[in-house]
């Protein structure tokens, strides 16, 4: 079953949330503890297990905040 990583590049990110509106699982969030070098509060992923790896984030994000990987895992045996 192929699921997402997503690596997030904080200091890029300058908070306009398009990202946290197109993620069909809801699983970006902004930080609401601290600040980039920017001085905005970087978008952060919440629930990483959820992650489907769309990539709808990378595709909308303007200042190239994502790095996305799909991840194949491996199927679990059964005794036959
Ligand atoms: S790759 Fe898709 S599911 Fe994963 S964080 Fe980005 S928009 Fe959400
Ligand atoms: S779309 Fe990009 S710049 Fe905008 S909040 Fe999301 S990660 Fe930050």
């Amino acid at each position: 079953m192929a699921r997402g990583k997503v690596v997030i590049n904080e200091d890029r990110c300058k908070g306009c949330r398009l990202c946290v509106t197109v993620c069909p699982v809801d699983i970006l969030q902004m930080a609401e503890d601290r600040f980039n070098v920017k001085g905005h509060k970087p978008v952060q992923v919440i629930d990483p297990e959820e992650c489907t790896g769309c990539a709808m984030c990378a595709v909308i994000c303007p200042d190239v905040v994502f790095t996305v990987y799909r991840v194949q895992r491996k199927r679990e045996r059964t005794a036959a």
